[in-house]
């Protein structure tokens, strides 16, 4: 009876040391221990767990005769979390309201770049308190960096579309380093500006734009680099299409740990832009290169936190899903074939760019006349004694009716509702191409958008323990905040 007593006391008061460490670790600012002098904030946009295993999973076809998977590094970070991404507007964020979320900790309307609902409040982002408090603070993306994600650590505007006002706030950011791709509207939309690198220039910055000066670049002053070659909507080539004149983003984040560390520590957020944009088009080996190559990106951080093990904390998420990107399709069943990926070598908007010039060239190209390509950079095949690639008779159907619409100027494309979802909006011949092959290793998709699942949390160093447990991407913000100790 006593001992069954003193059991139940024992029980009780074990479970409030539980329920107290439940609530210690979900709360948001409660971080007591010794501050992070140097944080390193990784987000893969449209990066969700789909995007990340799809990566092992690859990894792990091509590696191994069985089926493991390989795990990236971040992955095995020993602080894991689940964070929502719903934003004011709806549950399917986009990157603008969802950067703001993990920037300043406040929800916001789709499109929004660090301000209220209203539209007419600023938040201040982390990076900006941290700067006021003397750490040096960079800022890199594989995308332009007027985009929403980078946008939503120095901007404030009431539409993401802004590109002109963007930038010029992040001339007057008096941030240290700014590392990627570069502008979407260098001059403004009626181009009637001064050019923006002119003005970062006037404020302090040094201009980089080759490979060369990149590397040679020592601490001292601001910079402003910009990759050499801009591909899409003036980002960084995706992974897959690298080439040597290129600085990848595992270069940047390395060359943004020389240049800002300092005795006062510093911010840097990484930003991989183009697993979203792989995704929105259902590009799937695109997406898993771009992973890979935040994994290196995160690998480069990691060398930095193994000398600094006390003062460094390193979060790797996700801002939201994108596609409905999936490990399983209808056709495949319970298998999956990854390695089928690897017949892949260019991404989406590399062959597009084929296909336009093809275009441009033979104004009777037929189905038979892009076969060849499609083989070379696919794998996709109509020979009979290449079974693993091999098409179907379905799917050289939906490529013959996707090639008479890629054939066609855009205006006169079909547009109805069936259109959409076997295309997108993107050039049918190649997004059917991607559907294809991507069926074929066992991958679905549902959207060209983003969608509402939640995104995993990874954290590793000094104070890393708070990003345990399920919480809101809000959250992220106040989570880094108390470990940093601002
Ligand atoms: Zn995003």
């Amino acid at each position: 009876m006593f001992r069954k007593r003193i059991s139940s006391v024992v029980m009780l008061f074990l479970s409030f040391v539980m329920l107290a460490s439940v609530v210690k670790a979900e709360t948001p600012d409660d971080y007591k221990g010794r501050h992070a002098k140097y944080i390193f904030f990784f987000i893969g946009d449209g990066m969700a767990l789909p995007q990340i295993s799809s990566a092992e999973i690859y990894l792990g076809s091509v590696a191994h005769k069985d089926k493991s998977i390989v795990k990236l590094d971040f992955t095995q970070f020993p602080s894991r979390g689940i964070a929502t991404t719903y934003d004011a507007s709806s549950f399917i964020t986009d990157s603008a309201s969802a950067g703001t979320a993990m920037a300043t900790g406040n929800k916001t309307l789709s499109g929004v770049i660090g301000m209220d609902v209203t539209r007419t409040i600023k938040f201040p982002t982390i990076a900006e308190i941290a700067k006021s408090k003397g750490m040096k603070i960079g800022i890199v993306s594989s995308v332009s960096l007027d985009h929403a994600t980078p946008a939503a650590f120095y901007a404030h505007q009431p539409s993401r579309k802004n590109y002109y006002e963007i930038a010029l706030e992040l001339c007057h950011s008096g941030f240290d380093y700014f590392g990627g791709g570069g502008f979407l509207a260098p001059e403004g939309v009626h181009k009637d500006k001064e050019n923006i690198l002119k003005v970062a220039k006037e404020n302090g910055y040094t201009l980089i734009s080759s490979r060369e000066d990149f590397m040679n670049l020592k601490p001292g002053g601001k910079v402003l680099a910009v990759n050499p070659v801009l591909q899409d909507e003036s980002a960084m080539h995706y992974d897959i299409d690298r080439e040597k004149s290129d600085i990848s983003l595992a270069d940047f984040t390395a060359k943004g740990i020389e240049l800002l560390d300092n005795s006062n520590g510093f911010f840097m957020m990484v930003e991989g832009g183009k697993i979203d944009w792989a995704c929105h088009a259902n590009d799937a080996a695109s997406s898993i290169k771009d992973v890979l190559a935040l994994n290196k990106s995160v690998d480069v951080a990691m060398k930095f936190a193994q000398e600094h093990p006390d003062d460094t904390l390193i979060v790797v998420t996700g801002d939201h899903e994108c596609g409905g990107m999936t490990i399983g399709f209808a056709g495949t069943k319970y298998q999956t074939f990854f390695e089928k990926l690897n017949h892949q070598k260019i991404s989406y908007v590399k062959f597009d760019d084929m296909i336009k010039k093809l275009k441009a060239d033979d104004s009777n190209l037929k189905m038979e006349g892009v076969m060849p390509l499609i083989t070379e950079y696919f794998g996709l095949t109509t020979d009979k004694q290449q079974p693993d690639m091999l098409l179907t008779d379905y799917e050289y159907g939906l490529l013959q009716n996707a090639f008479n619409q890629t054939i066609l100027d855009k205006n006169q494309r079909m547009k109805d509702d069936a259109s959409y979802i076997a295309y997108g909006g993107y050039e049918p011949l190649t997004v059917t191409i991607t559907h294809i092959i991507n069926r074929k290793a066992g991958i679905g998709w549902t959207s060209y958008s983003h969608t509402g699942v939640p995104v995993p949390v990874y954290a590793t160093g000094a104070g890393r323990n708070v990003f345990d447990g399920y919480y809101d991407n809000t959250d992220i913000y106040k989570k880094m905040k108390s470990v940093i100790g601002l």
